[in-house]
């Protein structure tokens, strides 16, 4: 497939000062970049499509390249730094702890990268002569949440113990040649290589229950500035929904008055549930969708996935048609975090609100209680999910 070819990679390397060391000749940072370039020429070559960026670190983080896909650049870069002579940089041995910072950073903008463009597998490649390595609870969550693929690769010529049942991938080599043909071997995936990462998406399917990252870097839908609500009004605008191409919402019949949301990013119109049926379909798990204009990973309210969930089962006669639901009163206190939606009229339900919210018990749909007492008047039944309310 088309997608296994389009890979985001961070390059971690390690120039602590034992990396001045001469084992290695003619050193360990000169094998290390050797080692890169060869990984960076491997890619290049099976015409795979990638983009990468390069952290040094030392006594500080740095970057030394941003983001590229012009991997010929990248290898002069490689080259011209390996040219240098190596700065020796004094920092304690075996500090694991700017190690992780680096890890941080890497995290950071590979977490950017997920945020505005979709397809791409992200990975991290850290070197170093070091294998001590300590990754703190909250990066290895965040690795696991975000699905990054976190390859660790290290020399030195000491023979060491790998630790069993790593969550990483993890290789030790102690010749320069093994290290080298390591560094060319990771460049193309073999089917092993393949058969592992499948273990590996089983622990991430594990943690991701505990810490939904993903969720946490989406951005949410926005609701329109008042001059945009005018617009929205205008009967001669021409402005429509970018997923049902109309101004009026296929489903439930909405208006982008009504129910129009915009990109956080970009600002495309899309009517609330049209981007629903597009988070179902898409995918990208749970809530999460990617924006149809600009690709930016949105997320909406889990309410309405239900009441759009439902409605279909309803209508495939999976569900019953006669479904009781209960509202449940939600004191204004607990909104205190989010601005959550009326899904009657809605409009924000800021917080603190001074009145009761109401909640259904069954699509976790928030309501106004004005609005909930017309629902009321009208025909009883919740108006995202259509269960009778008891
Ligand atoms: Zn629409
Ligand atoms: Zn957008
Ligand atoms: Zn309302
Ligand atoms: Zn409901």
């Amino acid at each position: 497939m088309m997608e296994e070819k389009l890979e985001n990679w961070v390059i971690l390397l390690d120039c602590t000062k034992s990396m001045s060391n001469e084992d290695f000749q003619p050193n360990r940072f000169q094998t290390a970049l050797s080692g890169l370039k060869l990984f960076f020429e491997n890619k290049y070559k099976a015409f795979q499509k990638i983009r990468a960026s390069i952290i040094i670190f030392s006594t500080k983080v740095s970057i030394i390249s941003e983001f590229t896909d012009d991997i010929p650049s990248l290898i002069s870069l490689i080259r011209l730094i390996s040219k240098k002579k190596f700065k020796k940089q004094y920092i304690p041995e075996g500090s694991s702890f700017i190690m992780d910072n680096a890890l941080s950073k890497a995290i950071d903008i590979l977490a950017q990268q997920i945020q505005n463009i979709s397809g791409f597998k992200n990975c991290i490649l850290l070197i170093s002569d070091n294998d001590n390595i300590e990754i703190s609870e909250k990066n290895q969550d965040k690795i696991m949440g975000l699905k990054i693929s976190l390859n660790i690769i290290t020399f030195s010529q000491e023979k060491k113990i790998i630790v069993e049942n790593h969550h990483f991938k993890f290789q030790h080599f102690n010749t320069k040649q093994a290290f080298l043909d390591g560094m060319k071997n990771l460049a193309s995936l073999d089917k092993k290589e393949k058969n592992k990462a499948q273990n590996f998406s089983e622990l991430i399917e594990q943690k991701k229950k505990k810490h939904d990252f993903m969720e946490e870097i989406a951005l949410s839908l926005r609701n329109p500035s008042s001059e945009e609500l005018i617009k929205f009004k205008k009967k001669s605008n021409k402005i429509h929904c970018q997923i049902c191409s109309s101004k009026i919402s296929p489903i439930k019949k909405y208006s982008l008055y009504n129910t129009g949301r915009l990109c956080s990013h970009c600002g495309t119109p899309m009517h609330l549930h049209c981007a629903g049926l597009w988070a179902l379909k898409s995918s990208e798990h749970k809530n999460l969708f990617r924006c149809p204009y600009c690709y930016s990973l949105l997320k909406i309210p889990v309410a309405i996935l239900n009441g759009l969930n439902i409605n279909t089962k309803k209508k495939e006669s999976l569900v019953s048609k006669k479904l009781y639901v209960k509202m449940i009163t939600i004191k204004p206190e607990k909104l205190k975090q989010k601005t959550q939606d009326c899904l009657k009229c809605f409009n924000p339900i800021r917080a603190p609100h001074s009145q009761n919210v109401f909640q259904c018990s069954n699509c976790k749909a928030y309501f106004h209680k004005k609005c909930l007492e017309e629902m009321y008047k009208i025909d009883k039944k919740c108006l995202n999910c259509g269960g009778l309310i008891v």
